[in-house]
């Protein structure tokens, strides 16, 4: 049909018809037809409301339809929509300006991006040149993006279609810190952190590495927090052999955990910082990867061999100011870590009623409700393998039923990421988590009880 003369009935088919389905098999697929979205909810083309329980993708931090951020980015298109990134600009500054106050001690020079893949291409470029060494260190149970480098650098089932052929070189995996169970057997504490020394041997043992990788608390993963030892020792690690460190906090920066970037929780100190997501709230897409002045300073006489046409675009940079300011004027960081505790005691409620519950973890309004069969084995629903090969997932069931009662929550492999806009209310959440009760009794059913 003429663009002009689409029927309100045919965008889903369109949409269907004529676009990829990331991350899915395209059968099956029928995007739900949106027409609006404000604050925790959104609303389809029969009126019928959602409420938004993982804030999309994790990223909509601010909740939908900010006024003072829809406004900024109309100021900033008034002002100057676009200039490359040779020029300075307010935006930029102004930005700039803020990093400096909020991230992590010590990450002064700012690279732009468009998201959170490239913002690792850029981490991963800028380790390599500066270190003159190659290999990178992640981990299993992660995610860092799409594109070619950071693609190689995830552990988790995304990066399987790139293998072997187009596998980028580089990347080695440890094992992730999970201490509900943990992938090489010990158990927390009396562990030493045996995951951490891992990482040790890997480093003393492969040679050539310039930089380990981590989210510092994994995200679509399963929200894997880390015991309070790891990260400093992971940092005391990457010290003792000149090794950078990078903190993926594309998911966990910008309040998610009840501080600003996750490493905070920590004070630990990352060598690169990379982030999207919620530095706009997603209104705009704005990636970044901040780096020590120190790491920069390689630069001064060397070509910085990096770049895009869009980096630094302005009408990216003016609405991260302005969400800023709004988390700042809403106190929305204090808010995550104030609701933390009545979140916690809504899902551990739950788990005390369902069988299949294995294990429920988080940290401000970033939770994970872990589904197994069997709670003394901790055997999970569906692996990895199952959702590649089209599988049907218990957590996809049960996510369905719930986004029928008005409920999008996000579901993978064999949890829920839990993790509303940062201004829901207890109401709110009630709403969501009482569909998430009604719907587990599927899970339960097929519980060893
Ligand atoms: N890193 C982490 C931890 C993420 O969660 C994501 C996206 O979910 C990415 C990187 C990639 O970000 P983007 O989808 O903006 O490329």
């Amino acid at each position: 049909p003429a663009s002009s003369s689409i029927s309100a009935e045919s965008i889903s088919e369109l949409t269907r018809d004529t676009n990829y389905g990331t991350w899915r098999f395209q059968k099956g697929w029928k995007p739900l037809h949106v027409v609006d979205a404000e604050g925790c909810w959104f609303t389809d083309d029969a009126g019928k409301r959602y409420l938004d329980m993982s804030s999309q993708l994790m990223c909509v931090n601010l909740g939908h339809k900010n006024p003072r951020v829809i406004e900024s980015i109309a100021e900033q298109a008034r002002e100057l929509p676009f200039m490359g990134p040779a020029y300075a600009t307010n935006a930029r500054a102004r930005l700039s300006a803020k990093l400096l106050e909020l991230l992590p001690a010590g990450l002064e020079k700012f690279f732009f991006t468009t998201s959170g893949t490239d913002a690792n291409e850029a981490a991963f470029k800028i380790a390599r040149m500066v270190t003159g060494k190659n290999k990178i260190i992640s981990r299993y149970r992660s995610y860092h993006g799409s594109t070619a480098a950071s693609i190689a650098a995830t552990g988790d089932l995304r990066r399987w279609a790139m293998e072997p052929a187009g596998k980028g070189m580089g990347f080695v995996f440890a094992p992730e810190t999970n201490c509900y169970k943990c992938p090489i057997g010990h158990t927390y504490p009396g562990c030493n952190i045996a995951c951490a020394d891992y990482i040790d041997h890997m480093i003393r043992n492969e040679g050539d590495v310039a930089a380990v990788l981590v989210e510092p608390i994994v995200g679509t993963n399963g929200v894997l927090i880390p015991p309070p030892e790891y990260l400093p020792k992971l940092r005391e690690i990457c010290d003792r052999h000149s090794v950078l460190l990078i903190a993926d906090e594309v998911m966990t920066g910008w309040g998610r955990t009840g501080k600003w970037f996750a490493v905070d929780h920590w004070n630990v100190k990352p060598d690169i910082l990379t982030t999207a997501k919620g530095i706009t709230s997603a209104y705009v897409p704005l990636g970044l990867c901040a780096t020590t002045k120190k790491l920069a300073d390689y630069f001064e006489d060397r070509y910085f061999s990096h770049g895009h046409t869009y980096e630094a675009h302005p009408i990216t940079l003016g609405p991260a100011v302005a969400t800023i300011e709004e988390m700042q004027r809403l106190a929305l960081v204090e808010r995550a870590a104030e609701m933390e505790p009545y979140l916690r005691e809504r899902l551990e409620g739950l788990k005390t009623k369902h069988v299949s519950i294995g294990d429920v973890h988080g940290i401000g309004l970033f939770f994970a409700v872990e589904l197994v069969k069997n709670r003394t084995t901790k055997e999970p629903f569906n692996t990895m393998r199952d959702k590649v090969e089209g599988k049907p997932l218990v957590v996809d069931q049960i996510a369905a039923k719930m986004m029928a009662d008005g409920v999008a929550q996000q579901s993978w492999v064999s949890h829920f990421v839990i993790a509303p806009p940062l201004i829901v209310t207890k109401e709110e959440l009630d709403f969501g988590i009482d569909a998430l009760d009604r719907h587990l009794a599927i899970a339960d059913a097929l519980a060893v009880q």
